[in-house]
């Protein structure tokens, strides 16, 4: 049995990994360097408690003051809105309490055990040089009292996620450089981080490799179902047939969907990271600045600000004013921060409107597989997302409930 696995990201290496120890043969195709995707740029943290979706209770309040302040988490294209435009619709409205309570029910048994399952996949020294169990911390000046924030909370309590609360001078005990206009802190105590994205997805490939995995550099142009019940996957210099796809090409995962019968909302959310290389302020996990929405986490090449989110399709120039507000904003958090020597990133994050990822077979195409749509927490759903896939491709009925990651959600 054959599978070609598109896409090397976190999703894809993870999929392609599970499925060679499951003793498949497997081809992980991509047109990069494993990890230059969304993959490469992201804040790395790895959390089991990540399970809040973006779209909450209250949403629809926000979301104009957003739009009109230049300098506000969110930001649209106005020309790309016309294709936008449903997404955005869907997004609205995912925001009701029952659907974001069952989007964090999907998201909380798709990130158990993220930690553990990292070490099994990549080997514990590899673990140990590359992931920090810190947790992180989110600071906000006061305790948000908002309809989307309390909900948000009472989803943290009703799953189960470990935190601690944290008060006035509790916030600089236990991270002494954030700045003393922060007085509510939540300390997300399981998970971490990686000091390197790109570095945890070359580790998944080298354990792929290791394992009897091929892994090659193409860019996939088309897939076609053969007569024989095989399929015929067309790079850019020739053809591959094999049994089973798994498509985990991240937002780019569009350009295979349009044969399904199901129209999958995917979209991109595109994020920007600004990485300042000699600072003079070291958080010793990442610090997540609420009030603006971002996430500062200490990397080996430097302090990684990170987050925002523009609609703005796949093919528009960054905008780099994105990234820069990123600094501004981090000198709101940790006083005196200055740096010499910075880079910039845009990346492509996959969105589905719920924050719930496609994990399922295609309605129209048996033996294609779809794993994409992470969001915001791909880093702490991808090790399961790669057992379900596993399983799917298997034919075996996955552990979890899969009906959350499926495609009927979206048929009206
Ligand atoms: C600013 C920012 C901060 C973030 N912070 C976090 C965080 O702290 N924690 C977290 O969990 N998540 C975070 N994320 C989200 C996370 O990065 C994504 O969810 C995750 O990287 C998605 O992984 P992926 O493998 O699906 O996609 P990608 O990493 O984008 O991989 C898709 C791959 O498919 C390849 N590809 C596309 N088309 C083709 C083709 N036709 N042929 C061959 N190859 C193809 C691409 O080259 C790419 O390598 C963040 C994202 C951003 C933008």
């Amino acid at each position: 049995m054959s599978v070609i696995v598109v896409g090397a990201g976190v999703v894809g290496a993870c999929c392609a990994l599970t499925l060679v120890r499951a003793g498949y043969k497997v081809t992980l195709i991509d047109q990069s360097a494993p990890g230059s995707g969304c993959s490469y740029g992201n804040a790395g943290s790895i959390s089991p408690g990540s399970i809040i979706p973006m779209a909450l209770p209250g949403l629809w309040k926000k979301v104009p003051a957003w739009l009109f302040d230049k300098d506000g988490p969110l930001s649209v294209k106005w020309s790309y809105l016309p294709q936008a435009a449903p997404w955005l619709i869907g997004w609205l409205r995912s925001s009701s309490e029952e659907v974001a309570n069952s989007s964090a029910a999907a998201l909380t048994a798709l990130n158990k055990n993220v930690m553990e399952n990292y070490k099994n996949m990549i080997g514990p020294k590899a673990y140990s040089k590359l992931i920090k169990a810190t947790g992180h911390l989110i600071v906000q000046k006061n305790k948000p009292t908002g309809y989307g924030d309390r909900f948000a909370a009472s989803l943290r309590e009703a799953y189960g996620v470990n935190i601690k609360e944290l008060h006035g001078e509790e916030i600089r005990d236990l991270e002494p450089v954030v700045g003393p206009q922060f007085n509510y802190g939540i300390h997300m105590q399981d998970g971490g981080f990686t000091i390197n994205p790109k570095k945890l997805v070359n580790a998944l490939v080298e354990s792929f490799i290791d394992a009897g995995g091929r892994f090659v550099m193409n860019q996939v142009r088309d897939i076609q179902a053969d007569n024989n019940g095989m399929y015929a996957v067309t790079t850019r210099t020739g053809t591959i047939i094999t049994n089973k796809i798994v498509i985990a090409a991240g937002a780019w995962s569009k350009r295979f969907l349009s044969e399904d019968k199901i129209k999958i909302p995917l979209e991109t959310e595109r994020g920007y990271h600004i990485m300042l290389h000699n600072h003079n302020v070291q958080p010793s996990l990442p610090v997540v600045a609420a009030d603006y929405k971002f996430f500062s986490t200490p990397m080996e090449e430097g302090l990684r600000l990170a987050g925002t989110v523009e609609i703005a399709g796949l093919h528009a120039q960054p905008k780099w004013n994105r990234a820069d507000m990123l600094l501004e904003h981090a000198k709101q958090v940790f006083p005196g921060l200055s740096a010499e020597g910075s880079s910039v990133w845009m990346g492509h994050r996959p969105a589905i409107p719920d924050s719930v990822p496609v994990i399922a077979e295609s309605k129209s195409n048996k033996g294609v597989f779809y794993a994409f749509g992470h969001g915001h927490y791909g880093l702490s759903g991808a090790p399961n997302t790669a057992q379900i896939i596993c399983d799917l491709v298997l034919g075996n009925k996955p552990e979890v409930n899969i009906e959350p990651y499926g495609l009927s959600r979206f048929q009206s």
